[in-house]
């Protein structure tokens, strides 16, 4: 029932757009991956279904792609995450080592948020912002609804078993349209606020993200429009690595060509690694 899937609805009565997620198997494997500090690991979750649920706007089967940063002062140094229009996601957190005196996570003004939407046109769209909330749906909420000038809503459940396995991770995002009447988003602000259940304690009861979207907006129906596999993918490749090699200094380079042995690169989202050879770096030294 909770697999991973983005899914488009609209809700005609209402005037309504929604957008589910619901990424168990993604959310495990990017743990999985990164291994990261409990507190960390909520973050980094709850960063990658928001990701998806800002990607089901692109236009569906193209090119196009997002990416979300997220950069603190706090424990958390960096949480990226990169989406596109064809279900694929890949993201990363960085922790700070001596987290001794440091607060947890994100603070309300004591960090950016940058979301980049790559449309296929000349140039990338690019927000970026001082932190509003510290809480990611909030973040979320807050820049679709100021900087996008779309009121929106956003619901990101994400919950483990005493064994630290994750039993739910989704998120929920409704929006508004041009023509939504005006008392219908403070019924929708209040439904959030207030739900009856929360979207963890619904998911983990076994039943679908629909039916509480549905529950959420007083059993209004839902149109499904169209849903989607989400799948945690790297694009990464020896080619690619070498190219990023490619860029350092010669100095750089050099010492790594007089060391010797292999050197390893690792990709910083799926944590790949790729071999390069002595020989390998100096065929990328500039010709003389
Ligand atoms: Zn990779």
């Amino acid at each position: 029932m909770n697999q991973d899937v983005l899914s488009r609805l609209l809700c005609p009565d209402l005037h309504l757009r929604i957008y589910t997620v619901t990424s168990p198997g993604a959310s495990r494997e990017i743990l999985r991956l990164h291994q990261p500090s409990p507190a960390a690991a909520a973050h980094l979750v709850r960063a990658l279904n928001g990701t998806a649920l800002l990607s089901a706007s692109l236009k569906l089967d193209t090119d196009q792609n997002l990416s979300l940063s997220l950069t603190g002062n706090g424990s958390l140094r960096e949480i990226h995450i990169q989406a596109d229009a064809r279900g694929h996601i890949r993201g990363y957190v960085s922790e700070r080592e001596d987290q001794a005196g440091q607060h947890i996570g994100f603070l309300p003004g004591d960090g950016i948020l940058r979301v980049t939407r790559n449309l296929g046109l000349k140039e990338p769209y690019t927000y970026a912002g001082p932190l509003q909330r510290g809480d990611i749906a909030g973040e979320l909420a807050y820049y679709l609804t100021v900087s996008e000038q779309v009121p929106s809503a956003l619901i990101l459940a994400f919950e483990t078993n005493d064994s630290a396995i994750i039993r739910v991770s989704g998120g929920l995002l409704i929006q508004t349209l041009p023509d939504t009447p005006p008392g219908v988003i403070e019924l929708v602000e209040d439904r959030v606020r207030n739900p009856r259940l929360s979207l963890a304690d619904h998911l983990a009861s076994g039943n679908d993200i629909y039916s509480y979207a549905m529950e959420l907006l007083d059993n209004a129906p839902l149109h499904l429009l169209q849903s989607q596999p989400l799948t945690l993918s790297c694009r990464c490749s020896y080619d690619m690595l070498r190219g990023v090699l490619c860029t350092l200094p010669r100095s750089e380079l050099d010492s790594m060509i007089e060391e010797g042995g292999n050197t390893e690169v690792v990709c910083t989202f799926c944590r790949e690694k790729y071999l390069f050879t002595a020989d390998d770096l100096r065929e990328m030294l500039p010709s003389q």
